[in-house]
């Protein structure tokens, strides 16, 4: 057994692992930071999708690099973390036996699936979307011999692989178990939109009925038998039903959960033991307007996690920027894309949040001459009594990924309508809207209007 001995070690090589570490090593240049990760290749997990289109063709175009990890002299060990003794502070792992200061759980979250679909994952050619190299590469090796494609889960991920099979010529139905797709993070006026764009890349809806059971034949699966009693034949069924957080070990290290499973963390990401930190996926979450638990898993949250984690080690540092996750995130259907960040109208409502709606709808380029302007519509969920935006949604060209950051910092800061009315943007011919109808600042413009005029409803024009 090889003793090592570390400041602070992180479990994990995730997006939440690897940020953590080397915000850990740049705060506290003199620690032996110690991070143990599983593979010794990490896909991005965000671009599998595109492994099984023409995008990326194959999982060796989608490698994480170690980024400045290496060249920061931070150490790495590759294995599972199998045991963890919190009160003495030791690690194990296979041949190892590693004692720390400080320990950051980043051990992320692994495909879910409902119970009553558990026994399909014995037939073959059926499968989840793991973030894991060789798991996926068998999903492709075997879905590229094969035609008819059933996706369950109409969420972001399930709607982005789904696309990529149908560009490969492949035979593909989305079982959706909602009306529209992308529900969670868009109002229905938008997924709309998003469902008129996967038909015309041919992919097959089916919104409202539901998966009841995988049938196999010769431990094989042929088709999947919905709520409806519609059967349909399928060679393949990928299982896009979300993810768990992953905290068997820290659950056995007598860690305590949150709602949803996720590790308790406080707001610097501690744990209730201070010398002990959880970020990413495994952690416990609220939702930044809700403050609800929340199940919203993205990289870029728990990257920002990682960065508060990193520097809050040994001591708060830095006042910490954010109170919440803002479920911010983006996904592009062929050439349009789709941004959303912070709650929808119909979660606002369902919440209890009185809000008004503000919508604009104009041109990424000015005038329309400029070649390949692109419609740009913009939706906000606007506090009725005060005007706070708590929520956006963008459909556009490419910009579409950068706008909607600019909504989630005006959501973190609390702005207000009437700030962003005035708010002073940067404007090109070839590479913005125009300065006189910029369509956030005039999405502000109208949801002033609805204030003003006590409406909490708008007709909203159509893409
Ligand atoms: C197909 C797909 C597309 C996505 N697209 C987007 C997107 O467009 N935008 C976005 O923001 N998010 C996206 N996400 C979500 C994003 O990938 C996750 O939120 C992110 O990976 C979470 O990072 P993490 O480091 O917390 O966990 P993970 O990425 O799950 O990493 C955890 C790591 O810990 C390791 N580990 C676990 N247990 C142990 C142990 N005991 N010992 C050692 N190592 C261990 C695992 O092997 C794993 O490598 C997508 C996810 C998927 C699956």
């Amino acid at each position: 057994m090889k003793k090592v001995v570390c400041d602070v070690l992180v479990i994990g090589g995730g997006p939440a692992g690897g940020v953590s570490a080397v915000t850990a090593k740049m705060n506290y240049p003199q620690k032996e930071i110690l991070v143990v990760r599983e593979f010794e290749i990490q896909l991005v997990p965000c671009a599998i999708p595109y492994i099984f289109g023409e995008t990326l063709g194959c999982s060796e175009n989608d490698v994480a690099s170690c980024g400045m990890a290496e060249t920061m002299g931070i150490s790495t060990l590759l294995g599972r973390i199998e045991k963890v003794d919190i009160g003495n502070k030791i690690a194990f792992m296979k041949g190892y036996e590693i004692t720390f200061d400080k320990l950051i759980f980043a051990t992320g979250s692994e495909p879910f699936v409902h119970s009553s679909l558990k026994k399909s994952l014995d037939l073959e050619g059926v499968f989840t979307v793991p973030k894991n190299k060789t798991r996926i590469d068998a999903l492709k090796e075997y879905t590229d011999k094969k035609e008819k494609i059933v996706v369950i889960g109409s969420g972001f991920i399930g709607i982005e692989i789904a696309v990529e099979f149908a560009g490969n010529g492949k035979d593909v139905t989305v079982i959706g178990g909602s009306k529209h797709i992308l529900k969670n993070a868009f109002d229905t006026e938008l997924g709309i939109r998003a469902e008129a764009l996967i038909l015309e890349h041919k992919v097959k809806y089916i919104g409202e009925d539901r998966l009841i059971e995988v049938l196999g034949e010769e431990n094989k699966v042929a088709s999947v038998c919905l709520e409806s009693g519609k059967v349909l034949d399928a060679d393949v069924v990928i299982l896009a039903t979300g993810y768990e957080p992953n905290t068997t070990l820290a659950q056995e290290s007598g860690l305590i959960l949150g709602h949803y499973g996720g590790i308790w963390v406080d707001e610097y990401m501690r744990t209730q033991n201070h010398d002990i930190f959880a970020v990413g996926d495994c952690s416990y979450r609220r939702d930044f307007i809700t403050k609800e638990a929340s199940k919203v898993m993205l990289a870029s949250t728990s990257s920002a996690e990682g960065r508060v984690a990193g520097s809050s080690l040994f001591g708060i540092k830095y006042l910490k920027g954010f109170s919440g996750t803002l479920a911010i995130f983006s996904t592009m259907i062929g050439k349009t894309a789709f941004s959303s960040a912070g709650v929808t109208e119909t979660q606002a409502k369902e919440a209890g949040i009185d809000v008004v709606v503000g919508a604009f709808e104009g041109l990424n380029r000015h005038p329309a001459t400029i070649p390949n302007a692109q419609k740009q519509f913009v939706k906000l969920v606007v506090m009725k009594h005060g005007g706070q935006i708590i929520g956006g949604q963008i459909i556009g060209g490419e910009e579409t990924g950068e706008m909607i950051n600019l909504i989630g910092l005006i959501i973190e800061s609390h702005f207000d309508v009437y700030k962003v009315m005035s708010m002073q943007v940067a404007t090109q011919p070839m590479l913005t809207a125009a300065p006189t109808s910029y369509p956030v600042i005039m999405a502000s413009v109208m949801a002033t209007k609805m204030i003003e005029l006590g409406k909490s409803d708008e007709k909203i024009s159509k893409f």
